[in-house]
């Protein structure tokens, strides 16, 4: 861990145990929002273009529920294992806050479409599983934006765009110990999402947002301490350090005598410290009361159904069967599976006939480096479907030798990159490895022919001369040539002059 305590007191865990709950707010991967027809996609959009009377709260406008969204919900609860509620209902959240334009969120709270579920993952420490509490459909809120204007006066703009868009907040039990079980589950949520589809979940745009609720115990008893909410970390890095860092500043408190109050804090990434944003009250008074605009949700059993059979393939099934079927380590299935593109790329690989091995070798190398770099843009290179194919051309001309690694590794970068066929960026970069006798023959007698005096050197004897002269012929064919072949080519060459057919070995 990154994080250490300043002081040369023991650990925090000896002393204490941290008790963590984390809450997770997803925007659903739907055509429209949740109430409205405006598109959902809002990544494109300048501030204020995805709006309607309906997520502006205009007087007179009426909400009405996005089937997607709910199937969305079910489908993720229906992957943990959860209980889905046959009739549900909406409720208002009110309060007061300027990205809010009604003044109110519709939310659930009595009744969540889905509850009492678990979700199993892997950490250093063995297998751990947290119970989920409850995973519940809201509307998202506006954003806020904070500037200085031309006359230097602090301003704040509302952006309306997000206003509307379908969230599901999913809560669980306070039943996680670590920074690290925070992070793990964090992570393991992610890759159920993506695979049910729920959402692209991306951290840094917002997609997902944790918080994580932390409280220490004395080591060995059963309550419940203070709680601390930790907001605004924005990857699954910054959830660990967070919470490691909450823990350690807890602990220092509670050793100091202080006592903590319930409170929101932040997290400061550069700063790597967590800071007051406001005192929580215990009773945040929401005046919960059903949603007069909106009748009850119900969700019949067919329906649930088919939402069960349509289910994907999940994550700890996926990785069971790339460990056992597949021979990959636990790790390199745990990191194909976290990304549903690295795992469809895998398994066109395989259906290409590679073997698994060196297909989990590119795919958690090359294409996730790759990926990593183009920072969640999507780019037809990186697409699975395309590059797959053209992955597996690549391979096979690595292994039959015409490509060296270095060759292969460009030329994949080229394709991730721009696009292409593997024999286009191939030819186009000039980079297949020149293995026709012939060709290399001629790139000799070029060489030859421009070199007298070094061929004169080695003909007086001087052995050096073959290494200079085999150097010019591996520079002119731009470094493509076979060695071995461009050495007996040069070899034939000089002793048909009559010079010596030393330099040959070696
Ligand atoms: P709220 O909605 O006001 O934030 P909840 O009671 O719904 O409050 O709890 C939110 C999250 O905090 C849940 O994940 C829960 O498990 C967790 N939590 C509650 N009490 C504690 C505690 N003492 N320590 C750590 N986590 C807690
Ligand atoms: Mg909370
Ligand atoms: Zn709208």
């Amino acid at each position: 861990m990154a994080t250490a305590p300043s002081s040369a007191s023991p650990p925090a865990a000896a002393r204490y145990e941290p008790v963590i709950g984390i809450e997770i707010h997803v925007e659903l991967k739907t055509a429209s929002k949740m109430f409205c027809s405006c598109a959902r996609d809002i990544r494109d959009a300048p501030p204020n273009a995805r709006t309607c009377p309906v997520c502006l709260a205009l007087p007179g406008s009426l909400p009405v529920i996005n089937r997607r969204a709910v199937e969305l919900v079910i489908a993720t609860g229906l992957a943990i294992g959860a209980r889905i509620a046959l009739v549900t209902r909406w409720e208002r959240k009110n309060y007061f806050y300027p990205d809010l334009p009604k003044g109110y969120q519709i939310s659930q709270y009595a009744l969540p479409l889905a509850a009492h579920g678990r979700l199993a993952f892997e950490t250093s420490r063995g297998e751990v599983t947290v119970r989920v509490a409850r995973a519940h459909l809201e509307e998202d809120t506006a954003r806020l934006q904070h500037a200085t204007d031309a006359t230097g006066r602090r301003v704040s703009l509302v952006d309306f765009d997000r206003a509307g868009l379908p969230l599901m907040e999913i809560v669980t039990e306070p039943d996680l110990h670590s920074a690290e079980e925070a992070r793990r589950y964090a992570e393991e949520l992610r890759a159920v999402l993506l695979a049910v589809g729920a959402s692209d979940a991306a951290m840094e745009r917002g997609e997902m947002r944790v918080e994580a609720n932390v409280s220490l115990r004395p080591a060995g008893t059963e309550g419940l301490g203070t709680r601390v909410e930790v907001k605004n970390m924005n990857s699954f890095r910054a959830v660990e350090r967070a919470v490691e860092h909450e823990i350690e500043r807890q602990a220092r408190a509670l050793d100091a005598g202080q006592p903590l109050v319930q409170e929101t804090r932040g997290w400061d990434d550069a700063r790597g410290a967590t800071y007051r944003m406001r005192l929580k009250e215990d009773s945040d008074d929401y005046r919960y009361f059903a949603e007069p605009d909106l009748p009850p949700l119900h969700t019949d059993p067919a329906w649930l159904e088919r939402i069960a059979a349509d289910l994907p393939e999940l994550p700890a099934a996926r990785r069971a069967r790339y460990v056992t079927s597949h021979g990959l380590s636990p790790y390199d299935a745990r990191v194909i599976v976290a990304e549903p593109a690295a795992s469809a790329l895998f398994e066109t690989l395989l259906a290409g006939g590679l073997e698994p091995r060196t297909a989990a070798t590119w795919t958690t190398g090359e294409y996730l480096r790759a990926r990593n770099a183009a920072g969640g843009e999507e780019r037809p290179g990186l697409d699975p479907g395309w590059l797959g194919p053209q992955l597996v051309e690549l391979i096979r001309l690595q292994a039959a030798g015409r490509l060296t690694a270095a060759s292969a590794k460009e030329v994949f970068a080229a394709l991730a990159e721009d696009g292409g066929t593997t024999t286009a960026v191939v030819e186009r970069l000039g980079l297949s490895r020149i293995a026709d006798e012939g060709a290399i023959a001629a790139l000799v007698e070029r060489v030859l022919a421009e070199q007298r005096q070094a061929l004169a050197d080695l003909q007086a004897g001087k052995q050096q001369a073959f290494g200079f002269l085999l150097g010019r012929v591996m520079q002119a064919s731009r470094g493509q040539a076979d060695p071995a072949l461009a050495r007996q080519a040069l070899a034939a060459a000089v002793a048909r002059t009559g010079g010596s057919e030393r330099g040959g070995e070696g």
